[in-house]
């Protein structure tokens, strides 16, 4: 029997909104089965070269990447870019720009909850941060400290969420601009969590269509907020528009709030994997290992 070679494309760490710092998280994948971990950090890169490391000890493949906030269509919409050099400078000029975004919105967003009730919203939040990332999940860990909710899903349905107390509005960067990073460090550009984004089908195949013909190169058909039905529908789109399928588990933090890592159900028949592209795809892939036909 052989055994499968298990990937896992997307998580984070402390270097964004996760709980784990790049060193754990990889060790946590080894002990998970994952073989190839791409660390997928919103806007920052900042938690590779831990993550690296770590990698190098336990024999795990890290790739690396990153998680760009984007707006397409007044919609955000989350871009991973995997294999990406984090050295780039257009990339890390991208992504130093977004996060000075996020440090004026939750300034903004602090002066928001300050009018809802919420006193020293942005120290609360900032106390979580474990980087250069402000994130809303910074926020709502603070909501829950103070007892103001009493889970993560509270803080943004009360909030943070789209129109809710707390949130401010940014523009993030564009399709194209944050493609345009993504390529010129090297990367891959993959559409995470495609079926979250509560776009009908119509508008989903106008962002895939964008997206393609800005080059970009597959959709994340396995994901942790996706259904099998939204799988097996994701996986449909990447025949109709010509993408690859890419996976990934969205991991945040160990518990039941978010998804475990390499716990990521098998693609759909007739998906091409992302990392069929890859250079060294024959050194991370053992011929041993028949996965093409798996998957
Ligand atoms: P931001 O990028 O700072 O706007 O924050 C978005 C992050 O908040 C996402 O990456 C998720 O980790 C988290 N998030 C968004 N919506 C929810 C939700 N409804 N419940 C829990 N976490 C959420
Ligand atoms: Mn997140
Ligand atoms: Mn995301
Ligand atoms: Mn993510």
């Amino acid at each position: 029997m052989t055994s499968a070679v298990c990937f896992d494309l997307h998580c984070h760490s402390t270097a964004s909104d996760g709980v784990l710092a790049p060193a754990d998280v990889v060790a946590r994948a080894a002990e998970h089965g994952v073989d190839v971990l791409a660390l997928t950090d919103h806007d920052v890169t900042d938690g590779i070269v831990e993550a690296q490391a770590a990698a190098d000890e336990c024999g795990l493949q890290l790739v690396p990447g990153v998680e760009v906030s984007v707006t397409w269509n007044k919609k955000l919409v989350h871009i991973v870019g995997l294999g990406i050099d984090p050295e780039n400078v257009a990339l890390q000029q991208g992504l130093a720009s977004l996060r000075e975004k996020r440090l004026i919105r939750a300034q903004k967003m602090a002066e928001k909850l300050e009018k809802a009730g919420v006193p020293d919203a942005l120290a609360g939040a900032m106390r979580y941060a474990g980087g250069e990332v402000l994130s809303r999940t910074h926020f709502a860990r603070y909501l829950v400290e103070i007892g103001l909710v009493k889970d993560f899903a509270a803080a943004f349905k009360r909030f943070l969420s789209h129109g809710k107390r707390g949130f401010v509005g940014v523009e993030w960067a564009g399709l194209e601009e944050a493609l345009g990073w993504i390529h010129d460090a090297g990367g891959q550009a993959v559409i995470a969590h495609p079926a979250r984004y509560s776009m009908s089908r119509t508008l989903l195949g106008a962002l895939m269509d964008d997206f393609k013909k800005a080059g970009g190169a597959a959709i994340e058909v396995v994901s942790s907020s996706h259904t099998p039905g939204e799988v097996k529908s994701m996986a449909e789109m990447t025949n109709k528009y010509g993408l690859l399928s890419s996976c990934g588990s969205d991991f945040h933090g160990p518990g039941n709030k978010w998804a475990e890592l390499g716990r990521l159900a098998p693609f759909p028949d007739g998906c091409q994997p992302v990392w069929k592209t890859w250079a060294d795809f024959e050194r991370i892939i053992p011929e041993s290992i028949n996965l093409l036909s798996k998957v």
